[in-house]
């Protein structure tokens, strides 16, 4: 039988790509999205699609979706941190009040929900890499607080959804993931780079460009969502690539790629920036079959056209 998938921020970076997988995969999707972050171009190709259908609405606020439910993909977030540092408030309500409404709704349809975290829960890590065992070195009260909370607190909800009603819940710890769809000004470090090589203008290294990051291909990280979703694995899982970088090492393949000769120059690192971050993926590869495939040269090429097409 044909399932039916709801999917909050369904119109986002990584929502759009996740109502392509599931509408190949033959399910229908109902895309939910305020458009606050995200930009309904994402999913503008998928109208025409048999099987989809876009509403625009805002998850903290009660939610209403006629007809059944077999899947809830809580998706809708700020999720760059220039985005939630100008959207503070929106950022905690939706992680919050908008991740009650969503396992509400699952409860009520008897839907399998999956919630998108993020490797931000481990905060700046004490512990390297991080495995899903770690609890986190979380700065509640900085200026990244309002989304590792509010993600921490998603994650406490839908444990509490699971042991004491019953609904069946999946939660994915996701890690830097890039690809086409990001926004250009979402102040993220591959748009940014991206942007700033295309035009030749200086690539802005945050501190002394020693901390690192771990980038997966968004196709990848999609694959590995979507094997979690139709698995039996009801405590978090990390979803990365675990290929580590420095920003200074990024920097330099993201201008050779697009050819550039802009110079690298060092700004202020921004407050509670995590030093390290490597997702452990053991317990992808040993549950889900999965790992990604996809090396950061490849993955970057296969995003270039999409930032040439914008700058
Ligand atoms: N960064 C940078 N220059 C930029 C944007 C980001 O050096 O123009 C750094 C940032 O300080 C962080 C890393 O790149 O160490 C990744 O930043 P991003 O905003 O992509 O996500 P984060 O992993 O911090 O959530």
């Amino acid at each position: 039988m044909t399932k039916r998938a709801l999917i909050t921020g369904g119109a986002g970076f990584l929502g759009s790509h996740l109502c392509e997988k599931l509408l190949a995969a033959d399910c229908e999707v109902v895309c939910m999205d305020n458009l606050l972050t995200g930009n309904i171009e994402n999913v503008a190709h998928l109208f025409g699609e048999k099987g989809f259908k876009f509403v625009r609405q805002d998850v903290t606020e009660y939610i209403h979706v006629p007809g059944p439910l077999d899947y809830i993909l809580h998706f809708a977030s700020p999720a760059s941190p220039i985005d939630y540092l100008e959207l503070p408030i929106q950022t905690l309500k939706v992680g919050s009040l908008g991740t009650h409404k969503a396992l509400g709704l699952a409860k009520e349809k008897g839907a399998r929900f999956l919630l998108a975290s993020t490797s931000e829960v481990y905060g700046d890590p004490l512990v390297h890499p991080q495995s899903e065992d770690y609890w986190g070195n979380v700065n509640p009260v900085g200026p990244r607080g309002v989304y590792d909370e509010a993600k921490r607190f998603a994650e406490a909800m839908t444990m509490a959804y699971q042991r004491y009603h019953g609904v069946e819940t999946r939660i994915v710890r996701i890690f830097n993931t890039y690809g086409p769809r990001m926004r250009l000004e979402d102040g993220r470090v591959l748009p940014a780079f991206m942007g700033q090589a295309l035009r030749g203008e200086p690539l802005t290294v945050f501190g002394d460009g020693s901390q690192t990051r771990s980038f997966c291909f968004v196709d990848d990280l999609v694959d590995g969502i979507h094997r979690l979703l139709l698995s039996d694995e009801n405590e978090p899982t990390n979803i990365g690539n675990p290929g580590e970088f420095t920003i200074l090492q990024f920097a330099e393949r993201v201008r050779e790629l697009c050819g550039s000769r802009s110079e690298i120059i060092f700004k202020d690192l921004p407050v509670d920036d995590p030093k390290v971050r490597r997702p452990n993926i053991d317990k992808a590869k040993r549950v889900l079959g999965w790992e990604p495939k996809v090396d950061l040269d490849a993955g970057l090429a296969r995003t270039l056209p999409y930032f040439q097409a914008r700058v």
